[in-house]
């Protein structure tokens, strides 16, 4: 593939003006030179030898490479290894003759590489920080076995127990003495815990549990599923909840004119202590009625502009899968609905949830209209080796698995963090999609938001260093959801001369927009063979 800033080759058998000046470069005199140690001479020959003789580009940038070191920063002139100006011209031309893309051989040396070098510093801070600071549950498995087996044997589980959805939900931890069984607290927690779940429930599925680290303090997991005295202390004026101001019919939620939610559950096989929806989940688990489908259903049907529905809840895949396969059936039947998404935790707090039965269940769904399975991780530590798998079996059955997540302190809220999150879980076959500013409504959780720039700076941090697609768009909701990015637009002259800023190196580039008058200009294309 070749861009429109890529200067033509050249196909003469010339040099460009990177190659010239590399040449010039090397065959300056050198102010303050010394002579060539005779291993340093020995070590040119041998470089020279290896360009002479073989067909490759690398030895011919190793030697010119080596011959720059040597006249730039050690001061040996050019003339201590008698190589002649013409050999050395022919082996450069050899070198672009050799490249597909006829690269030379002083854009590469003298360009190319010093930039793919300052690149590749950008990296090195995460690269040698991301294990300690940011393992995943794939890096800490070990571990995670050891606990495994510890909560096993606590709770009585056997195999079949474990891998099983029921086995997890009847086993499901709700009581702080249950879980003091299973993970080491300070006497202190274990009194607050037990105080602050009489107003929040709690309920881990002890796959989950078995996610916490022993003796780690703030375990990221720990805090995403069991309450503190905060959420006590920071309850106060309460924002009324979306539902309130957004449900134009049972079960629905509605902001935009296309796509909406269809709460299809109150259920989840955790309960999240940063939740929005703590209003209506967690109290007491509901099971909805056909009506209620029905009627949530008939405002879909009799509204002809919604293309898109969520089923969301609670969790979508705490449902039986009947009624997921119902719900599915009755939207693709609905002609103007076009897709549809499903929302859930389970692949990380519960994946044996995830079964064959379901899995065919979206893929004949997905093939009738595209269904995207939307979940929330919001740290590597929640990827294991079974949700990779879980997340491996469902993307191949769905058209797309996307993570929302939840800008949390202490969880995600560091560079390192986020970088390591995206990357685990587009590893494991999903796509990250949505950071969320924790909300102010629920001041329950006011200890986890975090200030909007510190958000906006991490996902800056991430353009031009991981992949394009391992990025997520940063959104604040009030009352729909408001991207946060900062403008990278920095001025604009009045001929149409943009001023652009890289957001990973902070460089101000100009960026001429199209030519106004061109576009809008009648007539184009095979308009002029109309004439
Ligand atoms: C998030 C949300 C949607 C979907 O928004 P997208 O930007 O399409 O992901 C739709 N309806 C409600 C009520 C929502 O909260
Ligand atoms: S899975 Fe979603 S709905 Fe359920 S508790 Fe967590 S954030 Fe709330």
């Amino acid at each position: 593939m070749t861009t429109c800033s890529q200067k033509p080759a050249d196909q003469s058998g010339s040099f460009d003006q990177f190659t010239e000046d590399l040449f010039n470069t090397l065959y300056t005199p050198v102010q303050g030179s010394r002579e060539a140690s005779k291993e340093e001479k020995a070590l040119i020959v041998t470089l020279f030898a290896k360009a002479d003789q073989n067909q490759l580009t690398a030895p011919i940038v190793a030697l010119f490479a080596k011959l720059l070191e040597f006249n730039s920063e050690q001061k040996i002139e050019i003339s201590n290894f008698g190589l002649e100006r013409k050999v050395l011209e022919n082996i450069a031309l050899r070198h672009q003759e050799i490249d597909e893309h006829m690269v030379s051989l002083g854009g590469r040396l003298t360009q190319a590489l010093p930039i793919a070098d300052v690149a590749n510093d950008r990296v090195t801070d995460y690269l040698s920080r991301k294990t300690e600071e940011a393992p995943s549950g794939i890096e800490l498995w070990p571990q995670i076995q050891e606990n495994i087996a510890r909560i096993k044997r606590e709770l009585k589980m056997s195999d079949d127990d474990w891998n099983s959805s029921s086995g997890q939900l009847r086993n499901a931890v709700d009581s702080v003495d249950t879980l003091a069984k299973l993970i080491d607290l300070p006497v202190d927690a274990v009194k607050a815990i037990g105080k602050i779940t009489k107003s929040y429930r709690m309920r881990l599925t002890p796959y989950y549990t078995s996610l916490i680290m022993p003796g780690m303090v703030n375990d990221p997991i720990m805090l995403q599923s069991i309450p503190t005295g905060e959420m006590i202390n920071n309850s106060g004026i309460e924002i009324p909840p979306v539902a309130a101001d957004h449900s134009p019919a049972r079960l629905i939620d509605q902001f935009y004119p296309r796509v909406l939610t269809i709460k299809s559950t109150n259920m989840c096989a955790m309960y999240c202590t940063h939740c929005l929806r703590l209003a209506h989940i967690g109290r007491k688990d509901n099971v909805y009625s056909k009506e209620a489908y029905g009627e949530a259903l008939d405002y879909v049907r009799n509204n002809k502009r919604i293309r898109d529905v969520l089923i969301t809840g609670g969790d979508a895949f705490v449902l039986p899968n009947s009624i997921l396969k119902f719900i599915l059936e009755e939207l693709d039947s609905i002609k103007h609905v076009k897709m549809k998404r499903l929302g859930t935790r389970v692949p990380v707090t519960m994946p044996m949830r995830v079964d064959n039965e379901l899995l065919d269940i979206l893929e004949a769904s997905n093939d009738k209209k595209p269904v995207r399975v939307v979940t929330q991780i919001n740290t590597a530590r929640e990827i294991t080796p079974v949700s990779q798998e879980t997340f491996k079996q469902i993307s191949k059955r769905v058209f797309a698995v996307l993570n929302q997540a939840v800008l949390l302190k202490g969880i995600n809220d560091s560079k390192v963090k986020m970088w390591k999150l995206c990357e685990t879980i587009q590893e494991s076959y999903v796509r990250p999609y949505y950071l969320f500013n924790c909300s102010y409504r629920n001041p329950q959780f006011n200890h986890f938001r975090v200030p909007l720039e510190v958000g906006r700076d991490i996902i800056e941090s991430m353009y031009g260093n991981i992949s394009g697609d391992a990025i997520p768009r940063y959104i604040s909701t009030a009352g729909g959801k408001i991207p946060m990015h900062r403008d990278n637009v920095i001025s604009s002259d009045d001929k149409g001369n943009y001023t652009l800023r890289k957001p990973w190196s902070g460089e101000e580039v100009q960026y001429p927009d199209a030519d106004k008058e061109l576009y809008y200009k009648d007539g184009f294309a095979f308009d002029e063979y109309l004439k």
